[in-house]
């Protein structure tokens, strides 16, 4: 299981990530950045724009996370769950993660009341239309609604050279320790981002039902178990790790599933791609 770790802000993580890419890329494993990522890097019988299409529309949703200056009081309810490092016990910390966006609302002052966007621009001025994203990930990464309000959400982070937007967090709607689910919300002013976020919300319904059409009747999802996750691997750009389920349990309840998809520290709370169009009553699960 991938471990939360707390990361000293200067940390220099490039000798792990080289190290661990080279040794997660088997003949079965995958885990490479989104944008080298092919059809060729698929199993044969998913090697299709359907598999594809529906791959990079979760990684369009998809929202690395960090929480800067991690105050000491939340230390003691992260101790078990983080890996310390003791020399990095007084110093400046950051817990990384990854998250994905699933909503969004529109809302007005008349409706609503008064707009809460903290940028510069609403201080002054108040917005009368503001839009709020909820992002779904782990509900080991935050402890309430004040760490809530610390969340660092970028958007769109495909690569060094993407546009990226980012957003900070406000309050928690949903906490499921159980399911180790989380969703926090993101306050924004900024309508064309929401206009955007919607489309892409409508692009990934529409790519998951085209690629139930596609594969319901030409493959078992059980022949080949495929598990695909996009995440933020140590607070990089977006990678995709590809591998397989372990067991073939379907608990309903279960806090997550045993599986062999290469993840590192920052891949808490990524989306997991379980593209089994057999299971009717689908449940969401998260890394
Ligand atoms: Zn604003």
């Amino acid at each position: 299981m991938n471990e939360i770790r707390m990361l000293k802000a200067e940390r220099d993580t490039s000798t792990e990530y080289i190290e661990f890419t080279a040794r997660s890329n088997t003949h079965q494993e995958k885990f490479l950045p989104f944008i080298d990522f092919s059809l060729n890097h698929l199993p044969a019988c998913y090697q299709h724009d359907e598999m594809i299409n529906l791959i990079k529309s979760l990684a369009d949703l998809t929202v690395k996370i960090e929480v800067k200056d991690v105050h000491e009081i939340r230390e003691q309810f992260w101790k078990d769950k983080i890996h310390f490092f003791e020399e990095d016990i007084k110093s400046k910390r950051i817990i990384l993660g990854s998250g994905k966006v699933e909503d969004v609302k529109l809302y007005s002052e008349k409706d609503a009341g008064p707009c809460p966007c903290r940028c510069k621009k609403c201080k002054s001025v108040p917005k009368q239309k503001w839009g709020e994203i909820r992002i779904l990930t782990s509900a080991q990464l935050l402890y309430d609604n004040k760490d809530a309000k610390r969340f660092v959400c970028t958007l769109f982070y495909d690569d060094e050279t993407s546009h990226t937007i980012t957003v900070i967090g406000e309050n928690i709607v949903v906490k499921n320790i159980e399911r180790d689910i989380c969703i926090l919300t993101c306050v924004t002013c900024d309508l064309d981002l929401i206009a955007c976020l919607e489309s892409m919300l409508d692009k990934f319904e529409e790519c998951w039902e085209n690629a139930f059409d596609k594969y319901i009747h030409s493959v078992k999802w059980e022949d080949e178990k495929l598990i695909v996750l996009v995440s933020h691997p140590l607070g990089y750009k977006k990678h995709i790790s590809i591998g397989k389920k372990l067991d073939c349990q379907r608990d309903a309840e279960s806090k997550g599933i045993n599986y062999d998809v290469p993840t590192l520290p920052g891949s808490r709370g990524a989306f997991l791609l379980v593209p089994d169009f057999d299971v009717i009553n689908k449940n969401v699960k998260i890394l």
